[in-house]
């Protein structure tokens, strides 16, 4: 159980990150919600999560890829939570085009939300957690943090950074209660990923069901997503006393994606 434990997590307003929210609040935890899109359903998520579980939930709309407004989000939870415990480095964008092809402004872009984010946001938690000795990173990253795929150089550099990164802080916290380690997830059917989906449909003239059979035949075995539920289980258990000792580790849920 989380209970009196505080998690930020970020892009917390859909999808994966969405889902590891509900899946921490479910534990007891008190969070700190991050994220574009409609404000409305935002704070009706908040106070819905807050009423199911008896929890205290916060918003906060930082902009990941600005460092001086991840700052003032760790320094928003640590004032209203009087603490930090729970970090989950989730947000993230995607862009596809070859290398040649790569909008510059969408390469800065990329690593700016999925790789500088986690930097900036780890650094600013690191010194409440050091205070406490006790604390939870956990990095969203990928299959692309361990493979590449072509048309995806921004993010599997991202991603691949995040890796290392997540392997450095482990190191550097070692001898402390705190623990980094990265989940790395195959496909999940969430908005990020139906975009794919679509695109690829009106590419190649099929249907968004056929497109998504294609998808998963490509790269997982299993044939099937892996589900948000599934990636907030597996946080939930980095976040328990019994991970104490896991630490720096990159941990696939990817249908054996990367076990070829
Ligand atoms: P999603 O698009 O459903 O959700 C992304 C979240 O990030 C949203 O809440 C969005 O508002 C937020 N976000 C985007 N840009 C932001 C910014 N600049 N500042 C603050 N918040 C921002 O995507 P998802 O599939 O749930 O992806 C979540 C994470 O999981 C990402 O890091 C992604 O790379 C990773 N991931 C996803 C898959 C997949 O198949 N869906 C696979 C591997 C890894």
């Amino acid at each position: 159980m989380l209970k009196n434990r505080t998690a930020i997590v970020t892009g917390s307003t859909s999808g994966i990150g969405l889902g590891i929210a509900r899946g921490l609040a479910a534990q007891g935890a008190n969070l700190l919600i991050n994220g574009f899109g409609d404000a409305r359903e935002t704070r009706r998520v908040c106070a819905q999560l807050a009423e199911a579980h008896g929890i205290e939930v916060r918003f906060h709309g930082a902009d990941m890829s600005q460092p001086a407004e991840i700052r003032d989000m760790v320094t928003f939870a640590a004032s209203e939570f009087g603490g930090v415990d729970i970090l989950v480095n989730n947000a993230g964008i995607q862009h596809t085009a070859s290398v040649a092809d790569f909008p510059e402004e969408r390469w800065d872009a990329v690593i700016a939300v999925n790789l500088s984010a986690v930097f900036h946001a780890t650094k600013a938690v690191l010194p409440i957690m050091r205070a406490a000795n006790w604390g939870r990173i956990v990095n969203i990253a990928s299959v692309h943090g361990l493979v590449g795929s072509i048309n995806k150089s921004a993010y599997v550099a991202a991603k691949h950074g995040v890796v290392g990164l997540t392997k450095v802080t482990a190191l550097e916290m070692a001898q402390t209660g705190v623990t980094c380690n990265a989940i790395c997830p195959g496909w999940v059917l969430t908005p990020l990923v139906q975009r794919q989906i679509d695109d690829l449909a009106a590419r190649e003239g099929i249907t968004k069901d056929e497109a998504q059979r294609r998808l998963l035949a490509e790269k997982q075995p299993s044939g099937d997503f892996a589900t948000p539920e599934q990636i907030a289980a597996l946080t939930a258990f980095l976040c328990s006393d019994a991970a104490a000792q896991l630490r720096g580790a990159a941990l696939p849920i990817d249908g054996a994606w990367t076990a070829q």
